[in-house]
């Protein structure tokens, strides 16, 4: 009997998220015409907290810049072997090599100069951001640097004197900004940016949950178009709504029964930032009928995530959905900080146990048959414990499958090996090539 094949069509909302994309890198490059004003710093950084310095404030989030220039083959190994020239170590996070050498070559990768921001404004979990910015400074001259230092412990553990001890950072910070921008400070702005921040974030994590229906509505090298907007610029309004019109398109496929892969009949996940430069690695799994649906890094690099009442992960409420209304900077910021601290990617700074757990759940509830993991040398952060997360995941029951990689480096990763690995994986799991 010929496979079962499930209906497909594309996403109706692809081309606007393109076009906010677009126009959020053409925004920050024009910023100075408009006598706006650009910062740059990490997709973790607390984007909503500038936004209080006006409407017309542009920034270049880090992490995004350094994966679009890995997916550029060509421009990435300009960048990486002017990093190495210029005495930085080859076993470094490769998207901040590749941003240091987009800056080192004065290129930007969408042509022209390299776009200089006004400040820099950063936190601190992993060990390389606040280096990465302390060199960005550095080799641009010396731009004013702020960088909030987050690594408090895992939420669970996060108690009043850890929450004010990023809060008292935030307070600084803006006292900092208004001094380096000369520009007095906006707190409805601020207000406004947390609560859209909020909207953002967890409904992103309510569109992840609609992946636990089978077939998926989105497979994750769609995911990563999507979920990049809420690395660029999380507080926006922008996104927040976006996000919004996507949740009801994707309830709206999962209500007829609409597949990412019209073939499914193997769910995966992977971890990790994936080889940007090789994303045909998730086309080559839809030859088996096999989805990958996510992963811990898809879903909880941006997305906020609660436990339900019936044990659950499901997107975490936000403070306007409790009927809380934000009245002060002070409620603001603690809010913005009790909020970004819960966020599934920074428990594992901590323990790779606790990655492991929220892996085995993901597996558990989104159906999987295997799990993918990427030994991705090119970010020691969210790799840390890797090794160790393949045995727990083993141990609860699940097939895993190992390819060693580099998210923004090609020279590190190699593509018929891993392909390899792939069909070894899909017969162990007793799936036959079907495309
Ligand atoms: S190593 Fe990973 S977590 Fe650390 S800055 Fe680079 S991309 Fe981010």
């Amino acid at each position: 009997m010929a496979d079962k094949l499930y209906p497909t069509e594309p996403l109706k909302c692809w081309n606007k998220a393109k076009e906010i994309r677009e126009s959020y890198y053409k925004d920050y490059t024009t910023a100075k015409e408009k006598g706006g004003i650009r910062w740059a710093g990490g997709a973790w950084s607390f984007d909503a907290i500038p936004a209080g310095l006006g409407r017309d404030v542009y920034s270049l989030t880090s992490e995004p810049y350094g994966a679009s220039i890995a997916f550029n083959k060509e421009f990435s190994l300009k960048c990486l072997e002017a990093a190495e020239k210029a005495g930085y170590s080859r076993d470094l996070c490769s998207y901040m090599r590749n941003y240091w050498g987009s800056i080192i070559l004065d290129q930007y990768l969408w042509g022209g100069p390299f776009p200089k921001p006004d400040f820099l404004w950063q936190d601190h979990i992993c060990c390389s951001h606040a280096k990465w910015y302390q060199v960005v400074s550095e080799l641009e001259g010396g731009i004013p640097h702020y960088c909030i230092d987050v690594s408090v412990g895992p939420y669970h553990e996060v108690n009043e004197n850890r929450l004010s001890y990023i809060v008292g950072q935030m307070h600084d910070g803006i006292e900092w900004l208004e001094k380096v921008t000369g520009r007095k400070y906006n707190d409805e702005l601020l207000i406004e940016a947390v609560n859209d921040e909020c909207r953002s974030t967890s409904t992103w994590a309510e569109i992840c949950v609609l992946n636990k229906n089978v077939p998926a509505p989105l497979d994750e090298k769609t995911m990563y178009s999507l979920y990049v907007l809420g690395t660029l610029k999380k507080h926006a309004r922008e996104v927040a709504d976006f996000y919004e019109e996507l949740r009801d398109e994707v309830k709206d496929r999962v209500a007829r029964g609409i597949a990412a892969v019209a073939n499914e009949r193997c769910r995966v996940m992977s971890d990790t930032q994936p080889p940007w430069g090789f994303l045909k690695v998730f086309r080559y799994l839809e030859t088996y009928g096999c989805v990958s649906v996510g992963s811990l890094y898809t879903f909880g690099l941006i997305g906020m995530w609660e436990v339900k009442e019936d044990g659950t992960w499901g997107p975490r409420t936000t403070p306007q959905q409790k009927g809380i209304s934000i009245k002060s900077r002070n409620e603001a910021l603690r809010t913005l900080a009790d909020w970004n601290l819960s966020k599934p990617e920074w428990q594992h700074f901590y323990h790779p146990g606790y990655k492991s757990d929220m892996m085995i759940r993901i597996a558990r509830e989104w159906k999987l048959d295997g799990v993918m993991l990427h030994y991705n040398r090119g970010c020691e952060g969210l790799s840390l414990g890797i090794a160790e997360n393949r045995i727990a995941i083993q141990k609860a029951g699940f097939p895993v499958m190992i390819f060693e990689g580099n998210m923004g480096d090609e020279r590190e990763f190699d593509e018929a090996r891993t392909m390899t690995r792939i069909d070894t994986f899909m017969e162990t799991l007793g799936i036959k090539r079907t495309g």
